[in-house]
């Protein structure tokens, strides 16, 4: 059921407006703007009806805070007002408002306008869901890697924290398709994916399908040995699958990894490093596969 959070210093307006939506919504009523606002950044809501004549904080003044906040930016808000002048309802949709409902209620009006506003954001959560999913694995896509790893890298830049990028490649899946098949490599690229995806669980940890079959993962605030250590664990693990290859390459299906750790100073390039972990895979590959190669924080290459 979808959340809808009601706020209303009025209890029996909000009460009104609770029984006309309760059999399709998971109410919420917040009697003032500041527990609305509350509310509102730790819940996740589909809509806001708000009330805006309240004591203190008006309804207006808390569509602004939720305007301005990230995480509340995006729920669509419901002005409900008996102020039915032009002025306000003007200041209303300026501010951000999606529509309104005045006073007095109207049950199947209520009910139509909610049902409205909440389906159309719902859908809108799916398609911007879509757009940062990879179709086949479900994890990260490129264009969310290539949004994410600029933000990461401004933010810990800032902050003096180690930042790793390493890079997956499956191992002679040419082959492997020219074996079992297309859908066969689908299906080892799901599972390979999965095996990262589980392993990179951390709130600081991201992991993508970079291409075809090469991930990439972003690991801030640990330090190279051992993301090192962690990523060779995750090398074995997918190892440790046995999924069986064409024996004249490999018994199983493996990976190798490249990547580096640096903690960003000001001037630092984000690209430097990516290609530096790019040669790491390359030589990971060069060195017989099947491992992990780090550009180590002593200038040396780990093996
Ligand atoms: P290496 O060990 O050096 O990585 O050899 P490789 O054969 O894995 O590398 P190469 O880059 O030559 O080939 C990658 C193969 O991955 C070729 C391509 O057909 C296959 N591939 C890329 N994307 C997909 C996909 O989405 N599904 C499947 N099944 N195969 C894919
Ligand atoms: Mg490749
Ligand atoms: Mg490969």
């Amino acid at each position: 059921m979808e959340k809808i959070l009601i706020v209303d210093d009025s209890t029996v307006q909000a009460a009104q407006l609770k029984s006309i939506l309760d059999a399709d919504y998971d109410i919420t009523i917040a009697q003032t703007a500041e527990k609305g606002l509350s509310y509102a950044s730790s819940e996740d809501y589909s809509l806001i009806l708000l009330d805006v004549v309240m004591p203190g904080m008006d309804g207006f003044m808390l569509l602004k805070r939720l305007q301005e906040e990230i995480i509340t930016r995006s729920i669509p808000v419901i002005l409900i007002t008996s102020l039915s002048d032009i002025e306000n309802e003007q200041r209303g949709f300026t501010l951000g408002a999606v529509d309104y409902i005045a006073k007095p209620f109207h049950p199947i009006i209520v009910q139509a306008r909610v049902n409205t506003h909440v389906k159309l954001y719902k859908y809108r959560k799916q398609v911007e869901q879509q757009s940062v999913t990879d179709q086949l694995t479900g994890i990260a896509n490129r264009r969310q890697y290539e949004r994410y790893s600029k933000s990461k890298w401004d933010e810990i830049t800032r902050l003096h924290l180690p930042f790793s990028i390493c890079m997956f490649d499956i191992d002679y899946f040419k082959v492997y398709n020219d074996t079992f098949g297309h859908p066969a490599g689908d299906k080892v690229i799901t599972t390979v994916a999965g095996t990262l995806s589980a392993n990179l669980q951390r709130a600081t940890d991201f992991v993508a399908r970079y291409g075809g079959e090469e991930f990439i993962a972003i690991l801030v605030g640990d330090e190279a040995k051992d993301v090192f250590r962690h990523v060779k664990h995750i090398k074995q693990k997918i190892e440790n699958l046995h999924i069986p290859h064409n024996p004249s390459v490999s018994k199983w299906v493996t990976v190798s990894a490249g990547g580096v750790t640096v903690v960003p100073k000001k001037d630092d390039q984000y690209h430097t490093y990516l290609k530096i972990a790019d040669t790491m895979l390359y030589d990971a590959k060069r060195y017989g596969r099947n491992q992990v190669v780090w550009f180590g924080d002593d200038m040396k290459q780990w093996r």
